[in-house]
């Protein structure tokens, strides 16, 4: 794509540019620019449903230009991509006038800009209504596309996509593939649904659940076909096809959030409206709220900020209406959007930036993963220059080169993930990569386990699986050494101090005093944290060897069965079996692990080292599980959660009956999510299992959560 060079050096250009300070000849250059690449971009994303930029980087352009308009009003064209409600009807499909437009949002990226807008608002209202405090409805802004579905009485008659918001696509096709969708209101009588007006027209959001878009991509990968990108790109793509039996085999989803010409009379306001909605089988989006000020709507974005991973679906803001509809047909429209609703972004985690290199890494369990060494790039405030590559299998699928510009993304605070090359930004000097070549180059054997994404180094002992094997030993939730983190283990490994995990228990002082920035005290609190992990329960123990498969709750559920490590060491796949939540796949692992000589030697050692490997006292009580609040249920833990550990976790749930499992199956009924949840948030959501946060968790115990320091 002959623009992206050039978009490229135009987010540089405005970057460092102060736009108040360029002479209007300068301006008009830039402003001219602008609108080139936005258009472009637009045409991308809307007609081929294939952005080869991050949303925040249009934005960024977009803003961009509307500072200069604002500057230089007389640059502002009636034909500007700010004045125009992006997208564009599709040959093959029969345009639809829509009666009312359908139109974009304004958006707003900062607490004071929002404010500036409920002002507008406030300001507005007088002439009518003197002073008042509008009620503010709150929603989350889902991330698919908006169609505008026409009833009438009660049957679907027309589904339209919002087009260039004047002339949409009749997809009402397509529109009926999606389940959620009704095709007749009321969907029931149960519920007494309000009565149905002769003509509606019902305005939401088409989207892909982010667990369908996986299954979905799943299969495209086994159909050897390319991946999609976003679920966003998905669910635009998804219904925008022209043979309906290809929407019907994607999985679609609908929430409405909203009405266009209605015949017959409205309730008060748009909250209400809703209500009438559901009540008619429409499906609606549960995080609504009315609010009376916005200083409740900013703790809100706040919340939403650190918690919109935990949602099934894509959202990219909150959106932030005036609910009353007279309210909303006082303050009307600019040319592209409301002006009694506005779009709060939340700060953007997708980036474009080059990928320079891949290298590899070996973790503790001698698993082999890429990692992208990229130009370094600021993701949401962080500055990132690695990110994971995942495996063989994504890096081909995906057709990631060496040299290429990649989207990234920064999921909440998991480890930022290259998402997709920019196959058109490509000049033909980027390089393929493949995986075993890069192994063999770097002199690692590998091995690639039958159903498993992964390679695996059949070496042992390397200088990076004992470093990771250090750092995960003493971990807080592990054997919880302060002052031994991964740098320091890497330079214990690298001076030779430590060569194994017992090594650790004979570290001297003056080998520690010999090591760069060591000074006496340093060196005695390292000292003294070692000497009290030695006292550490067995659960911690077994968490802290790295048995592959085994996570910190497997070790809570061994130790009433196990008095010791050495016990372990004897135990048989049959027996372990026998312990609930130890299913086939851990039993081997550890039974593997238990007949290694190395790992025989290593339990030996740590014992000689004084470690205790004896469980404590109480360690040694089974969980009671019955008529407690969690009874019966299942509950994995992933991430950081805000006040608790997970041990904590895990033993508050097991107190209140529940049990706690490692890995998440069709089994587990809850997945309680912190900050960092990775792969296990995903398989959740793919299985349709209900993922708590912390506060959620406490509730359904009944103990209030502990009050930060
Ligand atoms: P928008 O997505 O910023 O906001 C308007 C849309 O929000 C509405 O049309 C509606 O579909 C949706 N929405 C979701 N939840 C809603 C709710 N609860 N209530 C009301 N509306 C809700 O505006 P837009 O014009 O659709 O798209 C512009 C955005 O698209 C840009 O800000 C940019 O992020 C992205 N874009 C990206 C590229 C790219 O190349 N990456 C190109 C063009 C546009």
């Amino acid at each position: 794509m002959e623009n992206l060079a050039l978009t490229y050096s135009i987010l540089h250009r405005i970057s460092e540019t102060d736009i108040h300070g360029l002479s209007r000849d300068e301006a008009a250059q830039l402003a001219h620019t602008l609108a080139i690449v936005l258009h472009a971009h637009s045409h991308r994303y809307y007609v081929l449903d294939q952005p080869v930029i991050a949303d925040a980087e249009y934005d960024r352009l977009f803003r961009a230009l509307q500072s200069i308009e604002a500057h230089f009003p007389a640059l502002k064209t009636l034909d500007s991509p700010t004045q125009r409600v992006g997208g564009a009807v599709l040959d093959g499909f029969q345009k639809h006038q829509h009666p009312q437009p359908l139109l974009s949002l304004g958006n707003v990226f900062s607490e004071g800009d929002l404010r500036a807008w409920y002002d507008r608002c406030i300001k507005g209202l007088l002439p009518i209504f003197g002073e008042t405090q509008p009620e503010l409805l709150v929603e989350l802004k889902i991330d698919g596309l908006a169609i505008a579905l026409t009833y009438e009485k009660g049957r679907l008659v027309m589904g339209a996509t919002r087009g260039d918001g004047q002339t949409g696509e009749n997809v009402t096709e397509n529109i009926r593939t999606i389940r959620s969708i009704p095709l007749q209101i009321p969907v029931s009588e149960d519920k007494n649904p309000p009565p149905i007006p002769d003509r509606i027209e019902v305005r939401g959001e088409i989207y892909m659940r982010k667990s369908d878009f996986q299954t979905y991509n799943e299969r495209l990968r086994a159909e050897q076909k390319p991946p999609i990108a976003n679920p966003r790109n998905g669910a635009a793509g998804s219904l925008r096809q022209l043979d309906s039996k290809m929407t019907a085999k994607r999985p679609l989803s609908f929430f409405c959030y909203g009405i266009g010409p209605v015949s017959g009379e409205l309730p008060d306001g748009l909250f209400e409206m809703e209500e009438q909605l559901e009540a008619w089988g429409f499906p609606v989006n549960p995080h609504k709220a009315r609010y009376s000020d916005l200083d409740a709507v900013v703790d809100l974005i706040k919340k939403w900020t650190n918690q919109r991973e935990s949602l099934d679906y894509e959202i990219d803001g909150l959106v932030i209406k005036i609910n009353r509809f007279d309210h909303q047909q006082a303050l009307g429209f600019v040319s592209n959007a409301p002006r009694w609703a506005v779009a709060y972004k939340f700060p953007s985690l997708e980036v474009t930036t080059r990928l320079e290199n891949i290298e590899l890494s070996i973790g503790r369990t001698g698993v082999v993963k890429p990692v992208a060494l990229l130009t370094p790039v600021s993701v949401g405030g962080v500055v990132v220059s690695r990110a994971t590559l995942h495996n063989e299998d994504y890096i081909v699928s995906r057709d990631i080169r060496i040299g290429d510009m990649v989207l990234i993304k920064r999921a909440g605070d998991v480890i930022p993930q290259v998402v997709q090359a920019i196959v058109e930004a490509r000049t033909g000097t980027e390089q393929a990569w493949n995986f075993k070549d890069a192994c063999t180059a770097a002199g690692l054997p590998v091995q690639r386990y039958e159903g498993e994404a992964d390679y695996y180094t059949t070496l042992t002992n390397t200088p990076e699986q004992l470093t990771a094997a250090i750092e995960h030993f003493t971990g807080r939730e592990a054997m919880d050494i302060e002052g031994l983190g991964g740098k320091m283990a890497a330079l214990l490994v690298e001076k030779g101090l430590v060569k194994a995990l017992p090594d650790l228990y004979h570290l001297k002082k003056d080998d520690l005093l010999a090591l760069p920035a060591f000074a006496e005290k340093k060196a005695q609190n390292l000292l003294d944290g070692i000497e009290a992990s030695k006292n550490r329960s067995l659960a911690r123990l077994i968490w802290a060897l790295g048995i592959r498969f085994v996570g910190q709750t497997t070790g809570q559920l061994l130790v009433p069965y196990i008095e010791s490590l050495e016990k372990l060491l004897v135990t048989t796949v049959e027996d372990l079996q026998t312990i609930e939540g130890i299913g086939p796949k851990i039993a081997e692992s550890i039974v593997s692990w238990s007949s290694t000589p190395q790992n025989i030697a290593l339990v030996q050692a740590l014992k000689e080292a004084g470690v205790r490997t004896e469980r404590m006292p109480e360690e040694a009580q089974k969980t009671i599980t019955t008529d407690l609040p969690l009874s019966g249920k299942t509950f994995v833990i992933t991430g950081t959660l805000p006040t608790m550990g997970r041990t904590e976790a895990a033993q508050r749930i097991q107190q209140a009956g529940g049990k706690v499992t490692d890995s998440v199956s069709k089994k587990t009924h809850f997945l309680v999510a912190g900050e960092n949840a990775g792969s296990k948030l995903e398989k959740a959501q793919k299985l349709q299992i209900v993922v708590l946060d912390e506060a959620q968790l406490l509730q359904m115990i009944e103990i209030p959560a502990p009050k930060k320091p």
